[in-house]
């Protein structure tokens, strides 16, 4: 087998995501052999350094040899079971875990398979959390450039134009209020008092805000100040608005702390994990929330307060197993301490980019850095020249627009980072 005989045996009967297929005419698509660490391996025998973690998810390296006995392990006693009636160990394990980690005051877990199945299942908890308290709140807020999955219900409180535009029929109505404009406090203040505007208004219709804390992530990586989550804390208590924080991407150590909404020192009424979960092995995702929105779906049956959401898969026992593993590795390893580290060194390469004349601006927030170029028009698709040149060197980038960024496993070593920024220099060195 060769990465020409896979490749054409997948167009003949593949259908991929996110991707105009005509692309592929032209660009090549790449079968994946075998992974390990940071390395993806072709079937031609060409290694890439996964500097996006493979859509974010991976955290300690590709077929990581701790999460792979974990797996294996559980393999053998119970691969799943329904979750309606039943348990199981891992599921319980991890539960009690995730509450003891995540923010104080987050008591219940309530799983899912994957982030924008845990968006939805957060929004409808809060509508139903006012419903059975007498009120009717059909109205989301979430921030402009923000991005909360694909499902019709997680795309409807995005606010990624493309999508908007072409779905927009099919989406409920939601509200969008500006998010911080860049990383200062003032701008965090600025865009605080236009969400308390929009509650001395129209409080009684939002049932809850939702947003990605810090860093959004498919809005091109725009990073904003913590305390625009401290004030959000505030204006959503004086205004009776749930807090719906989606960590699908920043949560599990990226921005430095193991949730983002450590960095302020919040607690939401919703934490939505998925993406680093499992470590990046398996589809799972949980909505953390507290024992005062669990109360009020407690109560005798026919009263019909119950919670209706479910999944064939909810809390799947081999997702909960690796989910068990990458938390061990958490706390055996030191990975916050460590991720620090690399993200300090990661951060002094990054100024590097500075020194180019078509680049625009730097940001980092952890271990999430990213270059924005000058603004080339789309049309001359910047971003996937710099894959292309990616590709050919060696190193697996997937640049957002005219915003390159790297979001590795936090295994990478200093080496692996030189090859990984170094190579995304040059590149950007050739676009001029
Ligand atoms: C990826 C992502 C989602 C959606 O998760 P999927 O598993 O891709 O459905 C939701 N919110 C944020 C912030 C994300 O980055």
């Amino acid at each position: 087998m060769n990465n020409l005989e896979l490749k054409n045996r997948d167009l003949d009967v593949l259908w991929h995501p996110c991707t105009q297929m005509k692309d592929h005419e032209t660009l090549p698509l790449i079968p994946i052999k075998k992974a390990h660490g940071v390395y993806l391996e072709d079937f031609d025998g060409n290694r890439y350094i996964d500097a996006i973690s493979s859509w974010w998810v991976n955290l300690f390296g590709h077929t990581n040899a701790y999460i792979n006995t974990k797996i294996k392990e559980q393999l053998d006693s119970l691969e799943h079971v329904i979750l309606a009636g039943f348990t199981h160990e891992q599921v319980v394990r991890l539960s009690e875990r995730l509450v003891k980690l995540s923010p104080e005051g987050l008591q219940k877990c309530f799983y899912s398979d994957n982030g924008s199945s845990a968006v939805e299942v957060a929004l409808k908890m809060s509508y139903h959390a006012h419903l059975n308290d007498g009120k009717k709140r059909t109205l989301f807020v979430s921030l402009t450039n923000s991005y909360h999955g694909e499902t019709i219900g997680a795309l409807s409180v995005g606010d990624v134009q493309l999508y908007k535009e072409t779905y927009e029929p099919l989406l409920m109505h939601s509200i969008q209020t500006q998010v911080p404009k860049d990383m200062s406090i003032e701008a965090a203040q600025v865009a605080a008092c236009g969400f308390e505007e929009l509650c001395k208004n129209r409080a009684d219709e939002i049932s809850a805000i939702i947003l990605e804390p810090l860093v959004q992530g498919a809005g091109s990586m725009h990073m904003y100040h913590p305390e625009f989550l401290k004030l959000v804390r505030e204006i959503c208590d004086t205004y009776d608005i749930h807090f719906i924080a989606d960590e699908v991407m920043v949560g599990f150590g990226r921005t430095g702390e193991l949730f983002a909404c450590n960095h302020a020192d919040i607690t939401p009424d919703f934490l939505v994990l998925s993406k680093g979960l499992t470590g990046g092995y398996l589809p799972l995702s949980v909505v953390l929330t507290t024992n005062e929105i669990y109360a009020k779906f407690y109560c005798d049956y026919n009263e019909h307060k119950a919670f209706l959401h479910s999944h064939s898969y909810t809390g799947n026992a081999l997702a909960c197993a690796s989910a068990n593993a990458t938390l061990d590795i958490f706390e055996n390893d030191n990975i916050i301490e460590k991720n620090r580290d690399t993200a300090k060194y990661m951060g002094k390469k990054l100024e590097k980019f500075l020194t180019l004349s078509n680049v625009k601006e730097i940001r980092q927030t952890g271990m999430i850095c990213a270059v924005e170029l000058q603004e080339y028009a789309p049309e001359l698709r910047m971003g996937l020249k710099i894959y292309q040149y990616g590709l050919q060197h060696g190193v697996l980038l997937r640049p957002l627009g005219n915003v390159i960024y790297f979001m590795p496993p936090y295994i990478i070593n200093k080496i692996e980072i030189d090859i990984m920024m170094d190579t995304a220099l040059d590149a950007i060195k050739g676009l001029v």
